[in-house]
């Protein structure tokens, strides 16, 4: 028997610790006005301070008044979050001076936020997982910086447009939860349409608050904030740098004593520090003058609710159509095609159809084009293709080509039939005409088909369709030939 092995007693014990992280998120909503002005809310690639008003520059003697529809969305976010919505909640000044703010203060929300203690279910890995939020409140953003050498630039077009911040209780516990976390905020936040959330134009911000403790202990330790990360893979990348970089600090026992504000570095792939030992700032919060305390009835609330359907359901829903799991991810991850799909099954009622319309044909085109789906016909063109090919003007296969040269040259269903003389003769007495022709030029196959031969009509419908062109409607034909041979 051999012996046992001895246990070494001198092994290092080296302590594990438990990563702690919690979110802040600011999220645009997708309002057509920014917060509390009229000033458009698309600022993407447009003229820098062109969407620009008296109110949202701060004037003295203007009036903010608050965007009813920014209120609905931010209401609509929470509910699917499962906030809590707080019945009175009113907005807050909060003061700072900064070159981007021309007010000199940022309406938020502070002591009275819309909404309270919510959740959010996510998966990572195939493992359900959950995180508690804090809150939500509503807030205008400021303006954008830029820096070129030695001077500073600013555009104003941002400045007023409507965001929430959404808060994470401290549940997320690796860099992969907070992205697998953060994915499913967006997928929810675009399913009840308050925000597109599109990542790539900075919708969505992240700062992500990190600290470190000892396996088994309850408390939390000083956090490192890292601000500003706009992108899923910043976000997971950051977090895991500042995961082994607390870990080598407390291994050392070097662990911050104080919170610390850092910076990512996307290039570089490291984290800058911005500041430490930073105190709470004053912001001198006050209850905002200008806009009266919001207040929601339970009836409009629960007409809200009851409206929502999460991504979950969505998806739920489309696989019950016929859609398989990737393509009914596909219609939740991207708003446009989304909508391109519910509308042209809302016509069709035909899932199948719809499918291989959008799915199929459209991305293809796109695809094949070098297009992105926003540079797809619009929702009105493509049902209006729909109502030429059921009217029986065009074909299932023309219906098809047009579709790609509605793609390729960006004109509308009917200017192409028109220009390219697709439409179909559906008309009765001009079709008997070539019918009347066609038996006659016939004869051969007319007295075959009479003698039993049934083939022998295939070839004087083949006949027709060669005389017009393809433009004859085969149904309709078919038709009035069955009738004329009895
Ligand atoms: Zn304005």
């Amino acid at each position: 028997m051999l012996p046992k092995k001895a246990k070494n007693r001198y092994s290092l014990t080296i302590a594990t610790f438990e990563t702690i992280i919690g979110l802040e998120v600011h999220a645009q909503m997708n309002t057509q006005t920014k917060m509390f002005c009229g000033c458009s809310n698309d600022a993407f690639g447009k003229e820098a301070n062109t969407l620009v008003c008296p109110v949202c520059m701060g004037h003295p003697g203007t009036l903010p008044v608050i965007n009813g529809k920014a209120v609905e969305k931010a209401i609509r976010a929470s509910l699917a979050l499962k906030c809590e919505i707080q019945k009175n909640n009113h907005m807050s000044r909060k003061n700072y001076f900064y070159p981007d703010l021309p007010t000199g203060y940022q309406i938020s929300q502070y002591d009275f936020p819309l909404a309270l203690k919510g959740t959010v279910q996510y998966e990572v890995n195939g493992e359900k997982k959950s995180c508690g939020l804090t809150r939500l409140h509503m807030e205008n953003d400021a303006g954008k910086l830029m820096h070129r050498g030695d001077v500073s630039l600013v555009d104003y077009n941002r400045a007023g447009t409507p965001l929430m911040e959404i808060v994470t209780d401290p549940d997320l516990r690796s860099a992969e939860e907070a992205s697998a976390f953060v994915q499913e905020l967006r997928r929810i936040l675009i399913a009840v349409d308050s925000s597109e959330a599109d990542m790539f134009k900075g919708m969505m911000r992240f700062d992500a608050s990190v600290s470190l403790r000892p396996v088994g202990d309850k408390k939390l330790y000083p956090r490192v904030e890292i601000k500003n990360l706009n992108s899923f893979k910043a976000l997971e990348k950051a977090i895991a740098y500042e995961q082994k970089r607390l870990t080598k600090l407390w291994e050392k026992g070097e662990q911050p004593k104080s919170e610390v504000t850092v910076g990512w570095l996307d290039d570089e792939e490291k984290t800058v520090i911005l500041r430490e030992k930073e105190s709470a700032a004053d912001y001198r919060y006050f209850p905002e003058p200008d806009i009266p305390p919001l207040q929601f009835d339970d009836a409009s609330l629960e007409k809200f609710r009851a409206a929502i359907e999460l991504p979950q359901e969505k998806k739920n829903r489309y696989v019950s159509l016929g859609l398989n799991e990737a393509e009914a991810m596909l219609l939740i991850e991207q708003t446009e095609l989304q909508s391109l799909f519910d509308a042209v099954y809302e016509k069709t009622n035909d899932a199948k159809r719809t499918s291989s319309l959008i799915l199929t044909q459209l991305i293809g085109f796109l695809k094949a084009a070098n297009k992105s789906i926003e540079e797809a016909p619009k929702k009105e063109s493509i049902l209006e293709l729909i109502t030429i090919t059921d009217a029986g003007t065009i074909s299932g296969n023309q219906s098809k080509q047009v579709l790609e040269k509605m793609i390729q040259t960006g004109k509308s269903a009917a200017e192409i039939v028109k220009e390219e003389g697709m439409e179909q003769i559906s008309d009765t007495s001009a079709l008997e005409a070539i019918v009347q022709k066609a038996l006659e030029a016939n004869t051969a196959s007319v007295e075959a088909y009479k003698g039993g031969k049934q083939a022998a009509l295939g070839a004087i419908v083949g006949w027709i369709m060669k005389e017009t062109k393809g433009q004859a409607n085969p149904a309709k034909v078919n038709e009035l030939l069955k009738e004329q041979l009895g």
